[in-house]
C-alpha cells in the first residue's frame, strides 16, 4: 500500500507534550475519501488518552483528534456518497465490523464484532495499521464513516459536534429530553455546553450544575433555564428529587450518590464523563426510588448525521476558541483547569 506523508501534532510518549511530527496516510482506496482537514476540536478524551489515563497501549507517537471538519479533495473509484468539495466531518471512529447486530442497527459505536469500532486514533484498523487522528492536515476515511456538515454551520463551529455534540444528543434523544422534562447537565465544558444547547432546542427545561457560578451568564445565554453551583451544599437540598434526567459530563471523580438524590423517582442519571478512576455507587440510592444509572458513548453514524441536521436546522454550533497548533499544550492545561469557553478548535492551516 502506498502512503503520503503529512504533518501532525502528536504526543511522542504518554504524558509528554505534543509536538509537530509527520505521519503516514494511506492512498485513498476504492471506497475512501481524502479529506483536507480545516479544523479539529480538542476533546478531553484526547487528553485522557495521551496522558495514559485510560491505560498506555504503547501506540506512540500518537496524534489525537476525533472532532474533524474539512473538505473532500479526492474520492476512490467506488465512492458514491461524496464528491470533491463536499463539507464533511469525521468523529470518533473510522470503521467497524459492519456485520454484528449493533453495526446493522447503525449503532457502530457499540460494535461487538472482532474488529470492534476502530477509533479515529490509537486503534488498529482493518489493514493492521494504527490509526492517527485529526490534529493533522489530511485524513483518509471510508465513505461510510464520513458525515455531511450542513451548509448553515461554519466548519470551525461544526468540528466539536462530531464528538461533543453527538455524545450529548444521543442520551438526550434516547431518554426523551423534550417539553415537560426537567434535565440537568453536570459540568459546563465542551460536552456540557453542547448538552445545554441541544436539550434547550429539544424543548426541555435545562439546569446547569457547575462547580461555581463563574460560568452562570454563559450558561443562561447558551439556553439554560437555571444555573447552580455544586460547591454550595444548599444546591443539593434545594434541587432534591427534581430531575427526570441528569447527564454527567464531568471528567473527574464526583459523588454520584449526591447527584442520584436530585432525580425524581424513576429518573435516570447518564454517565458520559469518563474519569480515570472507578466511581462508588450506593445501592440504596438506586433501589429505594427505582432509579436508573446508565452510560452512553458517542453515537452511531445515522444518529450522528441526524444530530448534524438537527443542529443545522436549529442554528447550533459549538462556542469555540480557535487556536494555532503551537498552542495545543497550553490549551490542554486550560481544559484541565475547567477554563475552556467552550471548546478549543485547532486551525489546521497552522499545523
Ligand atoms: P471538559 O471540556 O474538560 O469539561 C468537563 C467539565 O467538567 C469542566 O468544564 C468542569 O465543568 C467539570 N469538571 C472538571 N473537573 C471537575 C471536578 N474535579 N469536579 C467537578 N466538576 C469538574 O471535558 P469534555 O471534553 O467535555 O469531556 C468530559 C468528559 O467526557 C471526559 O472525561 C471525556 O473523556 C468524556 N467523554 C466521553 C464521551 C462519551 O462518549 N461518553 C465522549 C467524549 C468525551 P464546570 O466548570 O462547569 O464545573
Ligand atoms: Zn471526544
Ligand atoms: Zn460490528
Amino acid at each position: 500500500m502506498t502512503h503520503t506523508t503529512v504533518p501532525a501534532y502528536a504526543a511522542p510518549s504518554a504524558k509528554a507534550p505534543l509536538e509537530r511530527i509527520t505521519i503516514q496516510r494511506r492512498e485513498p482506496g476504492e471506497h475512501d475519501v481524502l479529506i483536507e482537514i480545516k479544523y479539529a476540536g480538542i476533546c478531553h478524551s484526547d487528553i485522557h488518552t495521551v496522558r495514559g489515563e485510560w491505560g498506555d497501549d504503547g501506540h506512540f507517537p500518537l496524534a489525537p483528534g476525533h472532532e474533524i471538519a474539512g473538505v473532500v479533495t479526492a474520492t476512490g473509484s467506488g465512492v458514491t456518497r461524496y464528491q470533491v468539495g463536499d463539507r464533511v466531518g469525521v468523529g470518533c471512529f473510522v470503521d467497524s465490523c459492519r456485520e454484528c447486530d449493533n453495526c446493522k442497527a447503525g449503532l457502530q459505536q457499540y460494535c461487538t464484532g472482532e474488529l470492534g469500532n476502530v477509533g479515529t486514533y490509537g486503534a488498529t484498523g482493518r489493514d493492521g495499521e494504527i490509526t492517527q487522528g485529526g490534529y493533522s492536515t489530511h485524513v483518509v476515511v471510508d465513505e461510510n464513516y464520513v458525515l455531511r456538515i450542513p451548509d448553515s454551520i461554519p466548519l470551525d463551529r461544526a468540528a466539536p459536534l462530531l464528538c461533543a455534540g453527538i455524545t450529548l444528543y444521543s442520551p438526550l434523544a434516547h431518554w426523551q429530553a423534550g417539553p415537560g422534562k426537567k434535565v440537568a447537565i453536570v459540568g459546563l465544558g465542551g460536552l456540557g455546553h453542547m448538552g445545554v444547547k441541544i436539550a434547550h432546542a429539544m424543548g426541555a427545561e435545562v439546569t446547569v450544575l457547575s462547580q461555581s457560578l463563574r460560568k452562570q451568564a454563559d450558561g443562561l445565554r447558551l439556553g439554560a433555564d437555571h444555573f447552580y453551583a455544586t460547591s454550595d451544599p444548599a444546591t443539593f437540598a434545594e434541587l432534591a428529587g427534581g430531575f427526570d434526567l441528569i447527564v454527567n459530563t464531568v471528567s473527574a471523580d464526583v459523588d454520584i450518590n449526591a447527584y442520584l438524590g436530585l432525580l425524581k423517582s424513576g429518573g435516570t442519571l447518564v454517565q458520559v464523563g469518563a474519569p480515570e478512576n472507578p466511581q462508588q455507587v450506593a445501592s440504596f440510592a438506586l433501589i429505594t426510588r427505582r432509579l436508573s444509572l446508565a452510560g452512553s458513548m458517542i453515537g452511531g453514524i445515522p444518529e450522528t448525521q441526524e444530530m448534524l441536521d438537527f443542529c443545522g436546522e436549529h442554528g447550533i454550533g459549538a462556542d469555540i476558541e480557535l487556536i494555532r497548533a503551537e498552542q495545543i499544550n497550553e490549551a490542554y492545561e486550560r481544559v484541565l483547569a475547567s477554563d475552556v469557553r467552550y471548546r478549543f478548535v485547532i486551525d489546521a492551516a497552522t499545523i
